[in-house]
């Protein structure tokens, strides 16, 4: 009886040693310890950037760090643009991120801001790609940035395989024009610079690709939001600042036909907008509709600031709408020229901060009170 007990014992033994399927378990355990994971990801309410850096950099990562693991994420949903593109040139949307504590490390593209990131804080975040003004940033270690004042995270990108010499495939390719199309409206807008327009033409030239066609269709699927409510829609490409104290929310919205698009529909956005202002406390709401064919711009704007946005444009806002000749940016002309008029006002100070400070006094001194009676 216990040589037959000591029979299997070693016959398990040797088959451990020996056969393929004992060894996989115990080499894939081995390279999980080994491979570290990282995660790459860009602002909330993703746009076309964000999403493709994401992907772009992983790929890029991945051909220079083979024995690493790059994941591009999201953190939300991609936008019918973003869409398009991703099918276009056959890449997988983005893994839904909703705690960056699941990776090693984390590296930002195309945003910086804590208040359009999750969990900044929390993130081991060890390197930023950007191309949008530093704001309220800070992180406990050394990280690796780079940022440049140009049109496009991914033309940065671009220029990260150029000098690497590291192979950028077709798709990529399209992704990296897909992104410059998307941030710079087909090279028109303000935001645009040579090294973004040399990306886009090389590439489509390496890769026959026809941009101007591909670019107005990409930025029309954009304009498609014939099935989403206001809510969504004043939520697509929203961001939020704080400067000076002021909680400022601006966001954008890419149209063709911005008359019939607000004859249908600007009762019910400023619904939504009003309601967003007074649910998040914000001093002021900008929802600017950008007319992609004649690169001007549209505003609705609700909050008590109003007379901020007309001070910052020199103009009268009537109905809350007012018409911007030849804004197409937020980067680059919306958010310093309402950020300059912030600045110069008194700093705000939030009305419920001193309810909320007298409120904490009482419960001190109640506590307090407690406490000695239990004495
Ligand atoms: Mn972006
Ligand atoms: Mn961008």
């Amino acid at each position: 009886m216990k040589s037959i007990f000591l029979l299997i014992l070693l016959s398990i033994y040797f088959i451990n040693c020996k056969l393929p399927f004992f060894n996989l378990i115990k080499t894939k355990k081995g390279i999980s310890e080994e491979k570290k994971i990282t995660y790459v990801y860009g602002h909330i309410n993703p746009d076309t950037d964000t999403i493709s850096s994401a992907i772009i950099l992983c790929d890029y990562l991945q051909q220079k760090y083979p024995q690493k693991i790059f994941i591009p994420g999201r953190l939300g949903e991609i936008n019918k643009e973003t869409e398009y593109a991703l099918n276009y040139f056959k890449f997988n949307v983005p893994k839904l991120i909703t705690d960056p504590v699941e990776a090693d490390e984390v590296i930002l593209v195309d945003h910086n801001n804590p208040t359009q990131s999750i969990k900044f804080d929390k993130a081991n975040i060890i390197g930023l790609i950007d191309h949008h003004a530093i704001t309220g940033f800070y992180t406990n270690n050394p990280i690796n940035i780079i940022t440049k004042p140009i049109g496009c995270t991914a033309t940065i990108l671009y220029e990260l395989y150029n000098n690497n010499n590291i192979t950028i495939s077709e798709g990529i390719g399209g992704l990296i024009i897909s992104a410059i199309i998307s941030d710079t409206l087909l090279l028109k807008s303000a935001v645009t610079t040579q090294e973004d327009i040399d990306a886009v033409e090389n590439l489509s030239s390496y890769f026959d690709i026809n941009y101007k066609t591909f670019g107005l269709e990409l930025l029309k699927r954009g304009t498609d939001v014939s099935d989403l409510t206001e809510e969504k829609i004043i939520n697509l490409d929203s961001k939020s600042y704080k400067v000076n104290g002021y909680d400022i929310q601006i966001a954008f919205l890419n149209m063709i036909e911005v008359d019939s698009f607000l004859k249908d529909r600007k009762e019910k956005l400023l619904v939504e907008i009003n309601k967003f202002v007074k649910d998040n406390k914000k001093q002021l709401f900008t929802l600017v509709i950008v007319d992609i064919i004649n690169l001007d711009s549209t505003v609705l704007a609700e909050g008590q600031y109003i007379d901020v946005l007309e001070k910052a444009f020199n103009v009268t806002v009537v109905d809350n709408q007012v018409f911007l000749k030849g804004i197409t940016s937020r980067k680059k002309e919306v958010y310093p020229k309402l950020a300059e008029e912030f600045e110069i006002l008194p700093e705000y100070e939030d009305e419920d901060g001193g309810k909320n400070n007298s409120n904490n006094i009482k419960f001190n001194f109640m506590l307090l009170f407690i406490l000695l009676i239990l004495i």
